[in-house]
């Protein structure tokens, strides 16, 4: 599938990777990483990477505030970031590239440090967002 998403932070963070998506050692024992960690101060932009539909906005104990936005356009495609401290959109709203839906942060508790966590949800599967967001040059 051939996906055009934006990379959804300022582009200085791109290189900013401090976890890859996969089987990972964390907190003592072996968890699957869903996604791709870029560490980032509190507050820095999470820019929708696509148009779409706000389909989550909640909490997790381990994930934090959590934006979910699928892209129905791109096929059965949801982009997701945890651990955020705030939001600048609602449940059910229409959203468009490049805008601004929420604030990354350091929120739940699966994290060590401020950043942002990037997922892709493609067919109902967490797929590598290195692959999609272009972050190999
Ligand atoms: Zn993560």
């Amino acid at each position: 599938m051939a996906l055009n998403l934006r990379f959804p932070l300022p582009a200085q963070f791109i290189a900013v990777i401090t976890s890859r998506f996969g089987w990972r050692w964390i907190f003592g024992k072996w968890g699957f990483h869903t996604g791709q960690d870029h560490a980032c101060p509190k507050g820095t932009p999470y820019i929708i990477p696509y148009k779409g539909i706000v389909v989550g906005k909640r909490w997790g104990p381990l994930a934090g505030n959590i934006l979910e936005v699928a892209h129905p356009t791109c096929g059965n495609v949801i982009s997701a970031c945890y651990h955020l401290r705030d939001y600048l959109v609602k449940l059910g709203d229409k959203v468009s590239e490049g805008q601004v839906g929420a604030h990354t942060g350091n929120t739940g508790l699966l994290t060590t440090g401020p950043h942002a966590h990037l997922g892709l949800k493609i067919n109902g599967r967490w797929v590598d967002p290195h692959l999609v967001y272009g972050l190999h040059s």
